[in-house]
């Protein structure tokens, strides 16, 4: 094989002239085959002017497929040029409109070498935007994923980004947390609540591989369908770190996915495993910081900087806040009767009780040994003393077993609200604190309001 570009027209020029300068001498002999005298055929005017002629022959043939060919081949090198500067550019300004493959293309009109040549152009076009589409969106991607640290926030961003670069129509993110997997974002699904017990996104999650599913194949049924329309095609793909599952991307779509789009989601996902792995960590480790463990319900430490955030919105919102502070009654003897265990279980199921029975803002916090404090944001004296009561029924009549022995404890209450003579939280506690006081002083299982 000759290399590419060593001498091709030197080549050409030669083969040319050559072969001119070989007809040019075989022309004579030839003429006398076809009867011409011999005395006007071999003489050397006749043999010199064939010669010429035929070199002149291979010279302007030369310069034709130069003009013909080498014109073309120049202009496949000029819009090389022109292309290769509009990348520079793009690379530094990020504005790629200019290199878009519909206007970078070369017209191909025949199949011949030429024509090869400029469609080989024109694929490398396209590749070199696939690839920039790919890198944007990956990038893109990146800077979601590492503005987000909460998972609710990164499922929805990532889920958003994902819906953006495959083109899906619907979507959701399940993430692993506390032994289920809980639909942290979903755009255009329904039920996605059950689709963690679907027998094929337990597959994915079993093998680690994304699976293409075209909902027109009889025996595939997903739960979950887009809203207002079928999904034709799902893309359930596992998220997973180090082997390790952590949770599911479901993507739906009306129409198809490119393979294009399909090997897109496989770079992202590499990227949301790393990130939903932080921010699973991130979550342990605040709630670590955060949640007493024998009881969960927040720590002093958390709850008191919860109680200055409650307490500095009710002064800024003028809206009224509420605290109880409760404490179990003769909860030594419980300790000195069934032991430190039963004692354990009896604070846990008192903790449970108080959780059952409080609204989803109030804020349960493990104060001290087997006193607790519970915020209530928004609740007035009238509230504090209604949920103040609650909460106490609701310990009385809990107990947990002893073998044949149910155990059950009471608990005293003090309540407070914040007003104009409760400037500071420590105040307030206090309030309550001295109300718990005189509830014990009454003869406990109460609750007296300050
Ligand atoms: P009162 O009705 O006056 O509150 O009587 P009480 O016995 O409950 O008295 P107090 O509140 O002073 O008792 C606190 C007891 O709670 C002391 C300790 O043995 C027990 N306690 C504190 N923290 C824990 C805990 O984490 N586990 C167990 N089992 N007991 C605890
Ligand atoms: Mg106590
Ligand atoms: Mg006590």
């Amino acid at each position: 094989m000759p290399r590419l570009t060593s001498r091709v027209f030197t080549d050409l020029a030669l083969w040319m002239v050559g072969f001119g300068v070989l007809i040019g001498l075989v022309f004579p002999p030839f003429c006398l085959l076809l009867g011409l005298p011999e005395a006007r055929v071999m003489t050397p005017a006749f043999f010199a002017s064939t010669l010429v002629a035929g070199l002149a022959v291979g010279g302007v043939n030369f310069g034709l497929s130069r003009l013909v060919v080498g014109r073309r081949l120049r202009l496949l090198a000029d819009r090389m040029g022109t292309v290769e500067q509009q990348l520079t550019d793009a690379v530094f300004s990020h504005d790629w409109t200019s290199c878009d493959p519909e206007r970078c293309a070369l017209p191909v009109d025949s199949a011949d070498e030429v024509g090869a040549s400029a469609g080989a152009f024109n694929r490398l076009i396209a590749t070199l935007a696939r690839s920039h589409m790919v890198e944007t969106a990956m990038r893109d991607f990146s800077a979601v994923l590492s503005s987000e640290f909460e998972l609710e926030g990164l499922s929805n961003a990532a889920l958003d980004g994902l819906l953006r670069h495959t083109g899906a129509a619907a979507g959701a993110i399940l993430v692993a947390r506390e032994d289920t997997m809980e639909p942290l974002a979903s755009h255009g699904l329904r039920g996605t609540e059950s689709l963690a017990g679907n027998d094929h996104v337990r597959r994915v999650l079993r093998l680690g591989r994304t699976e293409h599913l075209r909902v027109e194949t009889p025996e595939i049924s997903i739960d979950s369908l887009l809203v207002g329309q079928a999904a034709r095609e799902i893309l359930v793909a596992p998220i997973t770190f180090k082997s390790v599952p952590l949770g599911l991307i479901v993507l739906a779509t009306s129409g198809h996915f490119e393979r294009d789009s399909i090997r897109l989601l496989e770079q992202l996902r590499a990227d949301l495993a790393l990130a939903v792995n932080n921010a699973l960590a991130h979550d342990r480790l605040e709630r670590l910081a955060a949640v007493d463990p024998l009881t969960d319900a927040y720590n002093r430490r958390f709850g008191l900087a919860r109680l200055r955030e409650e307490f500095s919105r009710a002064v800024r919102a003028e809206n009224p806040l509420g605290v109880l502070m409760l404490d179990i009654d003769r909860f030594k003897t419980v300790n000195d009767t069934y032991g430190h265990v039963v004692g354990d279980r009896v604070l846990r199921a008192v903790a449970a009780a108080c959780r059952r029975v409080l609204r989803e803002g109030d804020v349960l916090i493990r104060y001290g040994g087997e006193e607790f404090l519970v915020l209530l944001p928004g609740a007035g004296p009238a509230d504090v003393r209604h949920i103040g009561d609650r909460v106490r029924r609701a310990v009385a009549e809990t107990s947990v077993e002893d073998g044949e022995l149910r155990v059950g404890v009471t608990v005293s209450l003090g309540g407070a609200t914040y007003r104009e003579s409760t400037d500071s939280t420590d105040a307030l506690v206090a309030l309550a604190d001295g109300a718990l006081y005189e509830a014990k002083e009454g003869g406990r299982n109460r609750l007296v309001f300050a």
